[in-house]
């Protein structure tokens, strides 16, 4: 499957984690699930790894963090999650002044 086939694209990040795209309850991304999320979804959802490389965000600390990602191509589209799929963080603010 090449990215023109895919039905979505998902990406996921060593620096931020996530419940799987497709609701069932692996929890893929972040430090300690980044690994172990790709070949979920490949050995799982039968998805087709597309690309990996390195990404920029900004920390907790508001310094650039440096990350890597890895983006899927899915044979099928997602579901479309409940809102309780998806945790509620403030967004960041800066202090005024
Ligand atoms: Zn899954």
């Amino acid at each position: 499957m090449n990215i023109q086939e895919s039905k979505a694209i998902i990406t996921i990040s060593n620096t931020a984690s996530h419940s799987c795209p497709f609701l069932c309850d692996e929890h893929i991304g972040g430090p300690d699930y980044f690994n172990r999320g790709v070949n979920h979804l490949i050995s799982a959802h039968s998805c087709t790894l597309l690309h990996v490389g390195g990404d920029t965000t900004v920390g907790l600390d508001d310094k650039p963090w440096q990350g890597t990602v890895a983006v899927l191509g899915s044979p099928i589209p997602l579901p479309d999650p409940p809102l309780s799929h998806f945790p509620v963080t403030p967004a960041p603010t800066k202090a005024a002044g």
